[in-house]
């Protein structure tokens, strides 16, 4: 039976053991790379991943629905799946979500759709 020269050995990362294959026997470590939940990239860097898609998807949602409720508002009937998809979106917020959305609008989303609409006019003008 000839050896297997080329055979791969690693070094496990935590107890520096020399084992081919894919745990090693002596901790149980896969791959020699340490798993501690506790390390780098573990329990807290996982709930911080989480909370930062969390964040992301948020926002995109929350562009989503600025973008739905001008494009509605902008053309009135016409767009009647903007409107019915804002309308069970409506249902599925806070109120208070709701309230603080309708101020910020009018303090600041209504100015900046505004100068946004008034740059593409005078782009394409
Ligand atoms: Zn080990």
């Amino acid at each position: 039976m000839p050896r297997n020269v080329r055979k791969a050995y690693i070094v496990c990362r935590r107890c520096n053991t020399r084992f081919t294959g894919g745990y090693c026997p002596y901790c149980g470590a896969e791959n020699g790379a340490a798993r501690s939940v506790l390390g780098r990239g573990g329990l807290i860097g996982g709930l911080l991943r989480f909370l930062f898609s969390l964040v992301i998807l948020a926002i995109i949602l929350s562009i989503a629905f600025i973008v739905l409720d001008y494009s509605a508002s902008a053309s009135g009937d016409a767009h009647g799946a903007a409107r019915a998809i804002l309308d069970s979106a409506r249902y599925a917020i806070p109120a208070s979500v709701l309230d603080f959305y309708a101020s910020i609008k009018a303090q600041f989303l209504d100015r900046w759709i505004t100068q946004i609409i008034e740059f593409f006019r005078v782009l394409f003008s």
